[in-house]
């Protein structure tokens, strides 16, 4: 089973279930960041507190040679003092090693050694981790292999110290050159050996500290590849996740569509069969009606009409956003698609009482388009001026035509659109508070499909309003086509 079978698996299991896999090895991988960190920083602070911890046990044992090679000469019982005391740091870490070593140490032992070694308290525990997790790892074992043999020759040096002590505080014999003269020699010898322990120690000690400044330069690129090894694999990780999500995401939109889609044409079937019915009712086919089943029926008609043209709205949005448009582009007269859409919603007009002037440029060309699609934005446009102007006011239509494009304006004396809600009046589903005080019939839609249809055409849609005053919209159309692009599919919806 190689890692082919796991993604298979993988594949196999539902979107969150993956998403909450990816997650989890996401914080997986955080986490071992973090504790990767987190180790990093002790390491390199107790590796920090050895080479300071070295300096002063080196700064210690040349301050206590010295101290013990001024007592030969100078008898003086102070200087000898101070050579022990200055040992006490070399003693103080031995004690703390000693301990550490020990597979169940005390730490306060451990404590008071290494801050008898002149070390800083808050070091201690780092100093501890490290000796503790590293003692056998490479660079580590060299340097406590360094450090022991150091105790060894600090035991030494104690040791000549003491012999050097009691040929010094024993009183000579006053006349007896023989034996001052073996002195002399005895106290020359021993001094010859601290020089010499002091050489040994001298390189141990530097064997120490190099050896320990190795390996945090060594620890300290291998914690840097870690890092880099960790942020690549969460970077990979994120950029999973986000393709997986924007995938899901898609799909679900596809989704959607498709059910707005297949829920618009199941509705639209028994709503033709109401639409049908209360029409016919209306025609009194089957009978006079009263006044008051005549006004329920009209009430019938109207909801039934208001929900035929919110299907087809549905539609049209579905179609738009699955592109299945296919444009169908021919020359078209501008004129009289503009006088066909007029008369088709003559009766609207004149229930409203508006005057209407349609004024079009006598050197109107033909134009290179898609005129079904033409059509129902120039109808969407004059139905809303109708719609949101009120009784007795003025719709204004006209065409220009320029050298290569065709400008179409429709302006009505309505209630005009708020400025702080213009921004947002080709979005799906919105709907100016104005308007929905003025006709609650309406969905939305409308300017988000013409906006639509006229990019479709290559086209450009815009406006202008001031509310309470009126509004001008403007459609720019090319009046050639060789620029359409193509669109897959059929027309349908
Ligand atoms: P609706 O079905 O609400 O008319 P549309 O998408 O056609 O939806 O229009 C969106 C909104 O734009 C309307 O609700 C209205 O607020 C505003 N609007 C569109 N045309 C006009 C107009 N001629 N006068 C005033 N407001 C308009």
């Amino acid at each position: 089973m190689g890692i082919r079978h796991y993604f298979r698996q993988f594949k196999k299991r539902t979107v969150q279930n993956r998403l909450t896999i990816i997650i989890s090895l996401v914080i997986f991988v955080l986490l071992v960041g973090l504790v990767n960190f987190r180790l990093s920083m002790r390491v390199m602070s107790g590796t920090r507190a050895y080479v300071g911890g070295e300096g002063l046990w080196s700064k210690a044992q040349k301050e206590a040679v010295f101290k013990l090679v001024r007592y030969t000469n100078s008898g003086d019982e102070s200087d000898y003092q101070e050579f022990l005391k200055y040992t006490e740091v070399q003693l103080g870490d031995k004690q703390a090693r000693l301990e550490m070593d020990k597979p169940r140490f005390d730490r306060n032992i451990v404590r008071e050694g290494f801050i008898k070694g002149g070390n800083h308290p808050d070091d201690v525990r780092d100093l501890i981790f490290l000796y503790r997790g590293f003692r056998d790892v490479s660079y580590m074992r060299t340097a406590v292999e360094a450090w022991t043999e150091g105790d060894k020759e600090i035991e030494n040096l104690l040791y000549v110290g003491e012999q050097i002590h009691e040929l010094v505080s024993t009183p000579p014999m006053p006349d007896n050159p023989a034996i001052r003269q073996a002195r002399a020699a005895e106290l020359a010898s021993l001094v010859e050996q601290v020089y010499e322990i002091d050489e040994r120690l001298t390189i141990l000690e530097d064997k120490f500290s190099a050896t320990l400044n190795e390996g945090a330069r060594g620890i300290a690129w291998t914690l840097l590849w870690i890092n880099i090894g960790i942020t690549a694999l969460l970077g990979l990780l994120s950029l999973v996740v986000g393709v997986m999500v924007s995938r899901h995401l898609v799909r679900l939109d596809k989704l959607k569509t498709d059910f707005v889609s297949l829920a618009s044409h199941q509705l639209r079937t028994p709503l033709t069969a109401i639409n049908w019915s209360s029409e016919s009712l209306l025609a009194e086919k089957s009978g006079k009606l009263t006044q008051a089943q005549k006004r329920y029926i009209e009430a019938l008609a109207s909801a039934g009409q208001r929900m035929a043209n919110l299907i087809s709205d549905l539609l049209r949005v579905s179609s738009i956003e699955m592109k299945t448009y296919e444009l169908n582009v021919e020359e078209v007269n501008l004129r009289s698609v503009l006088d066909g859409v007029v008369k088709d919603q003559q009766k609207e007009i004149k229930q409203k009482k508006i005057n209407l002037d349609l004024t079009v440029d006598a050197r109107v060309p033909m134009v290179q388009t898609d005129e079904q699609i033409l059509r129902e934005v120039l109808e969407n446009l004059l139905s809303n001026s109708i719609k949101y102007t009120p009784e007795d006011g003025r719709i204004d239509i006209q065409i220009q035509t320029m050298r290569t494009y065709a400008l179409i304006r429709v302006s009505d004396t309505g209630i005009g659109i708020p400025k702080s809600q213009q921004s947002q009046i080709f979005s799906k589903l919105f709907r100016a508070d104005n308007a929905q005080r003025h006709n609650s019939a309406g969905t939305g839609l409308g300017l988000y499909i013409a906006k639509a249809l006229v990019k479709m055409l290559n086209g450009n849609i815009w406006f202008d309003s001031v509310e309470d005053k009126g509004t001008n919209f403007y459609v720019k159309l090319p009046l050639y086509s060789e620029h359409y692009s193509k669109r897959k599919g059929s027309k349908n919806g």
